[in-house]
C-alpha cells in the first residue's frame, strides 16, 4: 500500500508536504531531488495518492475511489509523463501530455497532477516549453520533477519550482528494513547497509541481486591484486563487470568499501567491523603500505570518478585517472 507511514526515513520531506497540506499551502511546482534509488518515486507516489484522496486528510485513506484508483496506477489526474527515446524527453512530448493538456480541469478529482521522472532528460527546448506552463499553471494543476542531476535544469525553472532535496536514510532504519523486511542475514545486510550510504534502494538493489556472490567475489579478487595488474588489465575487468545488474558507480562504490576496511583496520587494528572481514589478510597488508593520506586520495579519486561517469566523461578516462590514484597511493 502506498502511504507515508510506509515510507523510511525521508521524515523531513513527509513533515514538509503534511503542513503543507495541513495550511493549504500546496505549491503548484516542485522538484524532488536525488540519486537513482533514494526514494524520490515512492515519496513522489504517496504525495499524489494523499493530494487526491477525496477525505482530503495528511495520509490518504486507502478507501476511496481516488486511492483504490491510485493503487493500481490509473487514477485519471494523476498524468506521469512518457517518453519515446530512453535519453531524452522531447519537446513534443512536453507540449502533448502536457502543456497541451493542463487547460483541460480535473476529471474527478481536486487536482491535476503531473509527474516527469528523470527530468534532466528534457532538452532545452522542452523545458522552456515547460517553463511556461509552470509560470502561469492553472490553480488545480501541480507539476513535480523528479530528476537525479539537478544541474541540467536551467535556473528559470529551479527559481518557479519548490527544490525539496532527499536525504539518505539512517543506517540503523536500512538495516532493520533488510534484516525484518527481506530477512537477510546480518553479516549481508551489514555489507548491503554499508554498500549503500543510505540509499535504501541500492541496499535492495545489491541485497536480492542473484548474482550478490559473484558481484562481490569480481571486486574481491581485482583489489587483492591491484599491485600485480597493470592499468589495462584493470579497465578491462572493470568493463567486464558491466555484465551484472549493478552500475560501474555500484562497483566503486564497492571498491570504496574495500578502502574504507582499510582505512578502520588501520585506526581501529579491530578486525571485528571489517565488511569484507573474510579478506582480512589482504586488507592488513595493504593497510600497512598505504598511509592515512594514501586512503583519503584514493576515496577521493573514487568519489570524482563517479561524478564524471555521471557526466558522462568518456569511461576509459575516468577509470584511467581512478587507477593511477589507486597504484600512486599503495
Ligand atoms: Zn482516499
Amino acid at each position: 500500500m502506498i502511504d507515508f507511514t510506509e515510507i523510511i526515513g525521508h521524515e523531513d520531506i513527509i513533515r514538509h508536504f503534511k503542513s503543507s497540506i495541513e495550511m493549504g499551502k500546496i505549491s503548484q511546482s516542485y522538484i524532488i531531488n536525488g540519486e537513482t534509488g533514494s526514494g524520490k518515486k515512492t515519496l513522489t507516489r504517496a504525495l499524489v495518492k494523499t493530494l487526491q484522496c477525496e477525505e482530503g486528510g495528511t495520509e490518504p485513506c486507502n478507501k476511496c475511489k481516488s486511492c483504490i484508483q491510485c493503487e493500481s496506477g490509473n487514477q485519471p489526474d494523476i498524468i506521469w509523463l512518457t517518453h519515446d527515446k530512453p535519453n531524452v524527453i522531447s519537446v513534443e512530448e512536453v507540449r502533448e501530455q502536457i502543456n497541451k493538456d493542463i487547460d483541460i480541469r480535473p476529471y474527478s478529482s481536486r487536482y491535476k497532477i503531473y509527474v516527469v521522472d528523470d527530468s534532466h532528460l528534457m532538452n532545452t527546448q522542452a523545458q522552456n516549453a515547460l517553463l511556461k506552463t509552470i509560470e502561469e499553471p492553472p490553480a488545480y494543476a501541480i507539476i513535480i520533477l523528479l530528476t537525479n542531476n539537478i544541474s541540467k535544469l536551467l535556473p528559470t525553472i529551479l527559481s518557479r519550482c519548490i527544490v525539496l532535496n532527499v536525504k539518505p536514510v539512517r543506517e540503523r532504519d536500512v538495516l532493520d528494513y533488510l534484516v525484518n523486511e527481506l530477512k537477510l542475514d546480518k553479516k549481508k545486510a551489514d555489507f548491503c547497509m554499508d554498500f549503500a550510504q543510505g540509499n535504501l534502494g541500492k541496499a535492495i538493489r545489491l541485497a536480492t541481486s542473484e548474482e550478490y556472490g559473484e558481484i562481490k567475489e569480481d571486486v574481491v579478487t581485482l583489489l587483492r591484486r591491484i599491485d600485480e595488474l597493470s592499468a589495462e588489465d584493470i579497465v578491462y575487468a572493470l568493463k567486464n563487470m558491466n555484465h551484472h545488474k549493478l552500475k560501474i558507480s555500484d562497483y566503486i562504490d564497492m571498491m570504496m568499501m574495500w578502502y574504507r576496511d582499510i582505512l578502520m583496520l588501520k585506526v581501529t587494528n579491530n578486525p571485528g567491523r571489517l565488511m569484507f572481514k573474510e579478506y582480512y589478510s589482504d586488507i592488513k597488508k595493504q593497510s600497512v603500505h598505504i598511509s592515512y593520506e594514501g586512503i583519503e586520495n584514493v576515496l577521493k579519486a573514487m568519489d570524482k570518478a563517479k561524478i564524471r561517469l555521471e557526466a558522462n566523461v568518456n569511461f576509459d578516462i575516468v577509470l584511467e585517472l581512478m587507477l593511477l590514484t589507486m597504484k600512486e597511493n599503495r
